[in-house]
């Protein structure tokens, strides 16, 4: 027996909640099997198994599963590195222009100008924005960004005729950068950082040599810092010839104030789901172009803008070859020119100047309660760690299951990994002051219940308010059920099998 409370519904899924018999809601059965004998050896021998249900319980269904997410437009998401920030209604009208929105990837190139004359003014605000020489579009999120630029730093070195093979990543970099080099084949191995949580110049300066093809730095990086020494390391890592990738996601920060060309980085990735705005996570898919050097440009997949000018084809053989079919995540580019147009240059770098002055007040009015890892100032957020939790039985998993009691997505937590049980807070640009003000009570009233020593029990007891309380937090990924059988487990449906 399913409970419901208030208006918190327990939800089935579709197959539990209606009978699977053959017989279908409104459907005369005995006069569709009449006609059954024409279909010969096509007809039907066992029943479909759809549930058993009207049309009013099925958009119930979807409407109830819709209201259970937490979402930016539900309430202020905290989660530090993905820059949940508003999205602008005014992009989704624009992306949903019938002359975008309904385009075919197979229709003639001739009718498609007005998409083109689109990539090639958004190419235009990225190189300008970056300074850099050439933009690929189509890389469809962060991590595909990378991999397109790695893939074509790779491109260059053969070209070259080099045989270099590490890739060198500071420790507190995203998950996916170590993937992605390893993916291209490369070896990974780690630069240290230092105790200001910044790369360690002098262990990347004695790792240097022939045999690295590049560094992938993030800058700011994931502590939320920018990397002071950028430009001595840029120098270091063209030296001896290696590459140096940037790992742009970040981009919201320094938008509009600092061009990444200036500080020599040879490709970067440009999450637009995160610096210009477009629904993304589980609201949408995200867009990852790559901003190269004149150097890397030869070798940037297409299609590109290069040297301001969009190419969809060319003769080369030296280019990493297409990294996506057709034109990109178009819709997305939609978003991020609307953002743009509606901005402007000098809207674009107030945007990052108030997400790292929004970044700083967080830490300003938390961090007499909350452990701050590395001193302010900080980039666009902050991080804390679990000293201020010392000897009291609370966890951060346990505080950031209690944030969803006080009404709030719980922060990033345990990443990066260079400090012990982060916790990493983005509030981004798009918050109020009083947003920020509700956030920052809701966290010292936990901070100073979880002080008094006497609170674990209370806290490992949450979430309360949530449909669920602690669920397994790997069996998901370890275990997982993809396939409705009408059993609870896999090892169910496999005895009954
Ligand atoms: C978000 C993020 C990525 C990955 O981007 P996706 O679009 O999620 O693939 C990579 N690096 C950093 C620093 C990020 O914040």
């Amino acid at each position: 027996m399913l409970h419901s409370k208030g208006l918190n519904f327990e939800e089935p899924l579709l197959f539990e909640s209606g009978s699977s018999d053959d017989a279908v809601f409104g459907v005369d059965v005995a006069a569709v099997s009449a006609h059954t004998a024409k279909l010969g050896t096509f007809a039907r021998k066992a029943p479909l198994g759809l549930p058993n249900l009207s049309e009013p319980e099925v958009v119930r269904h979807f409407t109830r599963l819709s209201q259970k997410n937490y979402s930016i437009d539900s309430g202020f998401y905290p989660l530090g590195s993905c820059t949940m920030k508003h999205n602008p209604r005014l992009n989704e009208m624009l992306a949903r222009l019938p002359g975008f929105a309904q385009a075919h990837p197979y229709q003639p190139k001739e009718t498609l100008t007005g998409a083109h004359a689109l990539m090639q003014e958004l190419g235009h605000w990225l190189c300008t924005l970056t300074g850099m020489a050439a933009a690929s579009l189509s890389p469809a999120a962060g991590a595909h960004g990378e991999l397109c630029g790695i893939m074509t730093i790779k491109a260059a070195l053969t070209a070259k005729g080099r045989k270099a093979n590490i890739i060198l990543v500071p420790e507190s970099a995203h998950g996916t950068n170590p993937a992605t080099a390893a993916a291209c084949g490369f070896q990974v191995e780690n630069i240290k950082a230092t105790a200001d949580g910044r790369v360690d110049l002098a262990a990347l300066q004695a790792r240097l040599g022939d045999d690295v093809a590049a560094i992938m730095l993030t800058n700011p990086n994931t502590c939320g810092l920018f990397e002071r020494d950028i430009i001595t390391i840029a120098e270091a890592v063209h030296a001896v010839g290696a590459y140096f990738y940037c790992d742009g996601a970040n981009f919201n920060a320094i938008v509009g104030r600092v061009r990444p060309a200036d500080l020599g980085i040879d490709a970067m990735h440009i999450n637009l789901h995160k610096t210009f705005s477009t629904p993304h996570g589980g609201g949408g898919p995200g867009s990852g172009p790559v901003v190269f050097s004149a150097a890397l440009a030869p070798y940037a997949p297409l299609p590109a803008v290069i040297h301001d000018a969009l190419v969809l084809e060319d003769a080369s053989t030296e280019r990493c070859g297409t990294i996506k079919a057709y034109l990109g995540q178009f819709g997305t580019f939609v978003r991020a020119l609307a953002y743009m147009y509606s901005m402007g240059a000098d809207g674009l770098k107030q945007a990052a100047e108030d997400a790292v002055l929004n970044a700083n007040y967080l830490g300003a009015c938390l961090s007499d309660l909350l452990t701050q890892s590395y001193p302010s100032p900080v980039m666009h957020e902050v991080l804390f760690d679990d000293r201020f939790l010392k000897n009291t039985g609370v966890t951060t998993l346990d505080f950031a299951k209690a944030m969803i009691d006080k009404g709030y997505h719980p922060m990033t937590m345990y990443f990066p990994l260079v400090v012990s049980g982060a916790f990493l807070m983005e509030p981004t640009e798009t918050e109020s002051k009083e947003t920020l003000d509700t956030f920052i009570e809701a966290v010292r009233d936990l901070a100073i219940l979880a002080k008094t020593g006497t609170a674990a029990e209370q806290f490992k007891a949450a979430p309360q308010y949530a449909p669920r309380s602690r669920l397994d937090e790997t069996r998901a990924a370890r275990t997982p059920i993809l396939r409705w059988t009408g059993s609870k487990t896999p090892q169910d449906a496999a005895a009954a099998a």
